[in-house]
């Protein structure tokens, strides 16, 4: 268990009284006019400080824009473009929260994004027997940046930018009573825990709001019982963005022997041990994901009885290898590995490595057996990553029959092209 300490979001910068004024080149004034939600610093022209003494907010004494200043953005007939937050620590140098038309920002449109978000979400917010899932997904829904997920009745949020810093103080309280949640937890990403102007108790995790709690947050994701490990574990503790295809995986798994690649705390293991897997081996290099999925089985004993688990832990390359060489045999496969490509340079050899998993994935399929696999790398285009691994069936002799092809849920809006990632196939070897 982690150790977190408090913070007062009150004790964090005030954001700039008085907005900068931006204008871009040409392309990035076309990619803002239709809606794409960054602004890169090469796409910018100048950047204006208004009305400043320089003493105001996040600027620095010497009148430098600062982390979460409002950037108003003109075209080059000076016409209002959109407003957003600057980031002076990326090359994504605004990130965009209103299109079109001024809007001010502040507590009222940070409580409107969030309600905008739960409306969205109601098949989810109605749902008693899911307790966990995505309440705010950056820029698909209007903050971006920013991820809050919903574990029970504690709340964790989860900054990629340093843009909320200063926004922190209205953007808590509006998630709080929303939400009405007893704890509210902050955790940043890797790049901003390096950045000097994280504060050093977000860097671990800090409780934001209410209870003195850091996890592990219990919840229900289609009636299974979960914890997520926020502090210590991927994301905010928990891949909720795979709950649907975890879902169409259950009624599958029945009388099967399932073996889950890239396993980490067992969420696909527990669908399968539901609908009637037979045994399940859960797989990954984490051992304490594997003791959590371990734990998340003695959490479901009923739902998970007719299904005997095991877990391997070590590389996933190298287990499915001797799996395939030990004649075990799965009737259903998922494989469901970390974002190969960071960079545009990787791409080629992310799409190498799935095709890889997809060959060392049949050498241990039954005939007629179920691949499920998936790629979370925004990098990858949906069409490469499918047409990869049928490519990588075929040059193996063999043919794959699509039963489906899917996408994001609906807690994970993805409105721009760097935002689809996820993708994942369901499809018959034969
Ligand atoms: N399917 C999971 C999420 C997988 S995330 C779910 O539904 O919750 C990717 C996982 O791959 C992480 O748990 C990470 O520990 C693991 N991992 C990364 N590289 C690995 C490797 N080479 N071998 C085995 N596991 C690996």
């Amino acid at each position: 268990m982690g150790s977190s300490s408090a913070l007062d979001p009150d004790t964090l910068p005030h954001p700039a009284s008085h907005p900068l004024a931006v204008r871009l080149h040409p392309p990035a004034e076309r990619a803002v006019r239709d809606g794409h939600p960054w602004v890169f610093e090469t796409g910018i022209r100048s950047v204006e400080l208004t009305g400043r003494t320089g003493d105001q907010g996040q600027s620095e004494e010497n009148g430098r824009p600062g982390a979460g200043d409002t950037a108003v953005i003109f075209d080059r007939k000076d016409r209002f473009l959109a407003v957003g937050l600057f980031d002076p620590t990326s090359p994504i140098r605004i990130r965009v929260l209103n299109h079109g038309e001024p809007a001010q920002v502040g507590a009222e449109l940070f409580r409107n994004r969030l309600t905008q978000a739960l409306r969205r979400r109601a098949s989810l917010s109605d749902d008693s027997q899911t307790t966990g899932y995505r309440v705010v997904h950056g820029e698909g829904d209007g903050l971006p940046g920013l991820v809050l997920d919903r574990y029970g009745d504690q709340a964790v949020f989860k900054l990629y930018s340093p843009i909320w810093l200063p926004h922190l103080r209205e953007v808590v309280p509006a998630a709080r009573d929303l939400l009405r949640s007893s704890t509210v937890l902050g955790l940043v990403s890797r790049n901003l825990a390096d950045e000097r102007l994280c504060p050093a108790p977000l860097r671990r995790g800090a409780v934001l709001s209410g209870k003195n709690a850091t996890g592990p947050f219990p919840f229900l994701e289609s009636d299974l019982r979960f914890e997520a490990h926020p502090v210590e574990g991927h994301k905010t503790g928990f891949y909720l963005d795979q709950r649907d295809n975890r879902r169409r995986l259950e009624p599958r798994a029945r009388g099967a022997r399932v073996l889950n690649v890239f396993s980490y705390t067992g969420g696909f293991s527990l669908y399968a041990a539901r609908g009637g897997a037979r045994e399940v081996i859960s797989v990954d290099q984490s051992g304490p994901a594997l003791r959590q999925a371990e734990r998340h089985f003695e959490l479901n004993v009923q739902a998970a009885r007719d299904t005997r688990h095991r877990t391997m832990e070590g590389d996933a390359f190298h287990i499915m290898r001797e799996l395939a060489a030990g004649g075990e045999r799965f009737g259903v496969v998922v494989v469901d590995p970390p974002s190969f490509a960071k960079e545009a340079s990787q791409i080629d050899g992310a799409l190498e490595a799935y095709a890889r998993l997809t060959i060392l994935a049949l050498a241990v399929l039954e005939p007629g057996g179920l691949l499920v696999q998936a790629s979370c790398s925004s990098r990858v285009s949906a069409d490469d990553f499918f047409g990869r691994v049928h490519r990588a069936v075929a040059d193996g002799g063999r043919s794959l029959v699509d039963q489906h092809r899917t996408g994001h849920p609906v807690d994970h809006p993805a409105t721009f092209p760097e935002g689809h990632y996820l993708k994942c196939l369901f499809a018959r070897i034969e």
